[in-house]
């Protein structure tokens, strides 16, 4: 059989970048596959850093997406440490740092997202950490020992986790967050009252509600002035508020981009031939009929062979149900759906013991579901997201109620 002389190229080696390049392998492609990744290590998965690789429990090859001789063995030219600085949609072509041209036949973009600085006084003093790559886990890592005094700045995931996994390691942690409990954007006042309460329990000191004003030191941090005169003591401060997704190359070669690369349901840009996935595409769902931009490791997991597929021709479309999960101290959880605007949060079980199913209503429909140390409950809660029918809250509620009951007969 003759061999293709098709080029894919991947900017972007992390999970979705080295997933897609497996894809297209094991669906047969046969052309040329080039993975680009400005990162000098081959590509990891970034949820152990913040827990067990930040805590020295696992090493670099159990977050990485695959064995080191894994892209020789398949033929995949993983270029690490390369920046690409343009594509050419037009001419199709990426360069690279160096100057170098390469063309291809379909382009994946995969750039993912990176840290939204904080833009406050001292925020570019030593010990000012942010956390995306294994570099910024070691420079973490070293600053979080027993006698380190942390201050977290915001409580979403990264910061949440940050704080628990310090205390764990027996640093001091202040956590200071804008809004009311943590983790509100997205569980909402009551759900982040559970996580609040967990952080509160084991030990870090919470100032929510609070803005920060400055970050105070000499030559390094030595504090955080919040804006209502508190002053926060700091070894290390680590900022946690958000990321932006990576979309300089899209936006200078003209593709639309709106938070994120705007592609539709089969993942295609705006340019003929272009794709993107992951943290930076900003993806129609059809099943929501709205766009949505996942920042989370299965969206990355999967969209990235999802992506392949498309690349190679098949008929894709991505509509899967969106899903995270947590580790925070001994509270692991699962969270399925989306659910902004939602309108009534319900419990199944025991958000005090810390044992608890519950469930994002929307027009009397379960849009989101999220598991807390219950791991049997996964297909049910997918099921009844999926069904998007009314359900009672009253049975909801009842941990005697077959959940699999309400969410009614499997679809076709
Ligand atoms: C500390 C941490 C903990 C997390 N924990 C969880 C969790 O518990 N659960 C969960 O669901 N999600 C979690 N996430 C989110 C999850 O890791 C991301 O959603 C996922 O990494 C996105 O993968 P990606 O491949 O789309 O992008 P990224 O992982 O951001 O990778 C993009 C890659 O592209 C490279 N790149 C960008 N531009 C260029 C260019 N021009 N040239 C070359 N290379 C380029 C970047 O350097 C990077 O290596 C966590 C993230 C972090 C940082």
């Amino acid at each position: 059989m003759p061999q293709s002389t098709r080029t894919f190229v991947i900017v972007g080696a992390s999970l979705a970048g080295a997933k897609a390049a497996e894809t297209l392998r094991t669906e047969g492609f046969d052309g040329r596959v080039v993975l680009i990744g400005d990162e000098a290590r081959r590509p990891y998965e970034r949820p152990p850093l913040s827990k067990e690789y930040l805590r020295a429990e696992k090493d670099f090859d159990a977050a990485a997406v695959h064995p080191a001789d894994f892209y020789d063995d398949n033929g995949i030219e993983l270029r690490t440490a390369t920046l690409a600085t343009a594509i050419d949609p037009a001419g199709r072509s990426v360069t690279l740092a160096a100057g170098e041209q390469i063309a291809y036949d379909a382009l994946l973009l995969a750039t993912g997202s990176a840290p939204r600085r904080l833009p406050v006084p001292g925020g570019g003093l030593p010990g000012v950490l942010y956390l995306r790559s294994v570099e910024d886990a070691d420079a973490l890592r070293h600053a979080i020992g027993p006698s380190a005094q942390l201050v977290v700045i915001g409580a979403g995931w990264i910061g949440a986790e940050v704080a628990a996994s310090a205390r764990q390691l027996g640093a001091s942690v202040a956590m200071v967050e804008l809004a009311a409990v943590p983790l509100e954007r997205v569980l909402g006042p009551e759900v982040g009252a559970v996580y609040r309460d967990l952080h509160a329990a084991h030990g870090v000191d919470l100032h929510l509600g609070a803005g920060v004003e400055a970050i105070v030191g000499s030559e390094a941090v030595d504090a955080v002035r919040l804006s209502d005169g508190t002053v926060l003591p700091a070894t290390a401060v680590v900022v946690g508020v958000g990321v932006t997704p990576r979309v300089e190359l899209a936006d200078a070669a003209g593709l639309t981009v709106d938070n994120g690369i705007v592609v539709d349901e089969h993942l295609r840009t705006s340019a003929p031939g272009v794709y993107a996935a992951g943290d930076v595409a900003n993806a129609f769902h059809p099943r929501y009929g709205a766009r949505i931009r996942l920042e989370h490791w299965s969206a990355a997991l999967n969209q990235g062979p999802a992506a392949a597929r498309a690349m190679l021709g098949g008929d894709v479309v991505y509509d899967r149900t969106p899903y995270f999960f947590s580790d925070q101290y001994d509270l692991g959880m699962e969270y399925r759906g989306w659910a902004p605007g939602f309108e009534q949060v319900v419990f199944r079980g025991d958000p005090a013991g810390r044992e608890f199913l519950c469930f994002w209503l929307r027009q009397g429909r379960v849009a989101a579901a999220m598991n807390a140390n219950i791991w049997d409950a996964g297909d049910a809660l997918e099921a009844l997201v999926r069904a998007d029918r009314p359900v009672d809250p009253v049975l909801l509620a009842d941990p005697d109620v077959d959940l699999a009951g309400l969410a009614g007969p499997p679809g076709p």
